[in-house]
């Protein structure tokens, strides 16, 4: 396991090869999970279609090429991952420039796995935002929808992220304690270490 303070790496890995990646420090590493922080401004890798984020190309574009990472600054705010060990979900906190976090991020993906640099997943595409007042949304349902129809995920899959999204909701695990975690102003900002993507 790691150390509180390392500095790790975690991927997003698709069957090709990893499609992002975040130079993080690790505050918590043990049989219940991870707890991963990325500093404001942080030099990621973020997936890019045809020469541009993923983001800005069709989702039929999406799920009919490969994925690559390309460079990518994370914005003013900071960002927590918290990984429940052997779950087919991440949370991500988004925190505003001056500590402002206001509803949680459940990122339905594979079980981290720990690789020689850090900790690799794959992302399930489908989504959840969910509210301090109980509430939740789904985000990216139309996405997984065409992403079973070009094959990236199968049906069968795609009923799974869903079921383990509806877990998620039923047990509602937050807060999670890490709402009104600060980061040190002093620490350094990692970056990505040569290779990360070849390991
Ligand atoms: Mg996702």
């Amino acid at each position: 396991m790691w150390s509180e303070g390392d500095v790790v790496v975690v991927r997003y890995v698709e069957p090709w090869g990893p499609i992002s990646g975040f130079p993080v420090r690790v505050l918590r590493d043990d049989e219940d999970g991870i707890v991963l922080y990325l500093a404001p401004r942080s030099e990621v890798a973020w997936p890019y279609v045809d020469g541009r984020l993923v983001r800005d190309a069709t989702l039929e574009r999406r799920y009919t090429t490969e994925w690559s990472p390309g460079p990518h600054r994370w914005d003013d705010g900071w960002l927590l991952f918290v990984f429940p060990a052997g779950r087919a979900y991440g949370l991500w906190f988004f925190f505003g420039p001056d500590g402002t976090f206001g509803r949680w991020y459940v990122n339905l993906q594979a079980p981290y796995r720990r690789t020689p640099i850090g900790f690799d997943t794959r992302d399930h595409t489908l989504d959840l935002w969910t509210y301090p007042d109980g509430s939740h949304e789904w985000k990216d349902e139309d996405e997984l929808a065409v992403a079973v129809r070009y094959g990236h995920h199968t049906a069968e899959d795609a009923a799974a992220f869903r079921a383990e999204g509806e877990r998620v909701l039923a047990e509602w695990p937050f807060p999670t304690g890490w709402e009104v975690w600060r980061p040190d102003p002093s620490w350094p900002v990692p970056s990505l270490p040569d290779g990360w993507d070849r390991v």
